[in-house]
């Protein structure tokens, strides 16, 4: 099966900014074409998962309580236009908390081909993509041998390339656009 790897702030609710967290549902904003870009993408065969750093739990900003909430007002919101998540996977740890998850590191990617497995699935992870907003994702996505593409919809910007330590495979305005570029590879 082909999945296609998201993060979250940034890529699907707007980028908090730097240092900034989304704290509550209240603060969570939909961006535009979203959940248009989530159907374009099942409608072609495409599973979708989430997987985001969310260390504002462990720094104490916001509950793991707080985070499912607005975890499950998401999903809830896809769900009204149809659209099934597979799953959606957080690090809520701290860099120096050193786990084995936190993004640029691949456990957010591994947890879900595991769980996958037990499902009795497995995934193409060569047809397979990752879309994030920070270069950090573009590195997760390449660490894990996906296809990697950079949207320009929340932190990260094109007038910044020469600043990219890890050069994505593709780049687009935003999810839209992105799953766009998805589906015709
Ligand atoms: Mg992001
Ligand atoms: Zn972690």
């Amino acid at each position: 099966m082909r999945i296609v790897f998201l993060d979250r702030d940034g890529v699907i609710n707007k980028y908090p900014g730097d240092t900034e967290y989304v704290k509550s549902w209240e603060e969570f904003e939909l961006l535009p074409r979203v959940t248009a870009a989530l159907k374009k993408l099942k409608t072609h065969g495409f599973e979708v998962v989430i997987v985001s750093n969310q260390a504002g739990v462990s720094k104490g900003l916001y509950s793991q309580e707080a985070l499912d909430a607005m975890t499950q007002n998401m999903l809830d919101e896809f769900a009204k236009a149809q659209v099934t998540i597979r799953e959606v996977h957080y690090c809520t740890h701290r860099t120096e908390d050193n786990c084995n998850c936190r993004k640029p590191k691949i456990g957010l990617v591994e947890k879900t081909i595991d769980a996958l497995a037990k499902e009795g699935l497995e995934i193409d992870i060569e047809k397979s993509f990752f879309i994030g907003d920070t270069i950090r994702d573009i590195q997760t996505g390449k660490a894990a041998g996906l296809k990697t593409l950079l949207v320009f919809s929340g932190k990260e910007k094109p007038e910044n390339k020469q600043n990219w330590e890890s050069i994505p495979d593709f780049t687009a305005l935003d999810l839209f656009e992105a799953a766009e570029l998805v589906i015709s590879h």
